[in-house]
């Protein structure tokens, strides 16, 4: 393409300019599509849950850069515990891999229901979160964002996730101690605003507001701790309440499941006391749907969460063609195999 300055494209036809800058809009796309180190890390998928269907995954702020370092955390330690806002790929470049992904899929008649923010570290921390919401909707699926809710009371990020058609708040805990003990949060993150900043956004905003509950052994699985939580819950706006388990290796071996007569009784007291609430502890099964390079989308997905072997197994039989083995990964260091409650996961490691 020939490059011409401005005052030069300023003397063309309306029409010469309109295709001049399809052309530049064109090679900005390849350039930036041919970024190899963002491949399937930024945006990967679908993958699919039970709560949202299919949804292709974003995660547009650096690994594990969170204002939480959480006992269960599936992505491992937080390696910058911050609460400054900061991104990977600017809107525009974040709008063109979603745009090349969105394309592959339609192709294939791949069946999309949601766009979703996803924490690989925490959401709200990208500091263009509402312009890419903005840029992201001309593809016409709804989106959603999974925030930690630590910064809900920051009018910037409020009017971020204003623009999202689904938020789901993380919620372990509404006293203080034990947020301290199971969220790590950053120091200077303040609980009562925490707290302000959820109830205040829920009552102002218009689209579907879920939030999850993790319950780990000895930290928040009191029937005490369940009443509180249940006390807050009945006093913001939200569609529902979800209680989970964690079932994919934590950051600390210690975050597991309550022991199952607690949970049986948690459940119960959520049942009775809890309106539109649900207890999601039987764990999903990882269903991804994978297109592009075979070990770059593996790859993408892990650095989201670790993958239970059976999942990895069924998605290598699918894509036989490919030839790629998780040993092959392993011997090259960027997987490792590990044990949580009986069952077998890769994690992958991140340089
Ligand atoms: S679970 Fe979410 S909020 Fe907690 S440390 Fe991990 S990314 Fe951050």
């Amino acid at each position: 393409m020939t490059k011409i300055n401005f005052s030069q494209l300023v003397q063309r036809s309306t029409s010469e300019i309109r295709s001049y800058l399809n052309t530049l809009a064109d090679t900005m796309e390849q350039d930036i599509l041919a970024h190899p180190s963002f491949e399937g890390k930024i945006v990967f998928g679908p993958v699919r849950s039970r709560r949202l269907g299919a949804s292709l995954g974003v995660s547009n702020v650096k690994h594990k850069l969170c204002d939480y370092n959480c006992v269960y955390c599936q992505a491992g330690e937080t390696t910058c515990c911050s609460k400054e806002r900061d991104c990977c790929l600017s809107p525009y470049e974040l709008y063109f891999f979603v745009k090349n992904k969105i394309e592959t899929l339609e192709r294939s008649s791949i069946h999309l229901d949601y766009i979703s923010f996803v924490p690989n570290g925490e959401p709200t921390l990208d500091d263009q979160l509402a312009t890419e919401i903005s840029l992201l909707r001309e593809f016409g699926y709804p989106i959603a964002v999974f925030t930690n809710g630590s910064l809900m009371w920051n009018d910037r990020v409020k009017e971020a996730l204003m623009c999202a058609d689904h938020v789901s708040v993380k919620l372990d805990s509404v006293n203080e101690e034990t947020w301290r003990k199971i969220d790590r949060p950053h120091r200077k993150l303040r609980f009562d605003l925490l707290l302000e900043g959820i109830g205040d956004f829920s009552r102002a905003y218009r689209g579907v507001l879920t939030t999850e509950t993790m319950l780990v052994r000895g930290m928040n699985d009191t029937i005490g701790e369940m009443e509180q939580l249940g006390n807050f819950l009945t006093t913001i706006n939200r569609s529902r309440s979800y209680f989970v388990t964690p079932f994919r290796p934590p950051c600390e071996a210690y975050a597991v499941p309550p022991a199952r007569e607690t949970l049986d009784l948690i459940a119960r007291y959520v049942n009775e006391h809890i309106p539109d609430s649900e207890m999601l502890c039987c764990p999903d099964r990882d269903e991804f749907t994978a297109l592009g390079d075979v070990e770059e989308e593996l790859l993408g997905i892990m650095s989201v969460q670790p993958l239970a072997e059976e999942s990895v197994d069924t998605y290598l039989s699918r894509h036989t063609g490919s030839h790629l083995s998780i040993n092959r990964l392993i011997d090259r260091g960027l997987v490792h195999r590990t044990t949580f409650q009986n069952r077998t996961f890769y994690v992958r490691h991140h340089q």
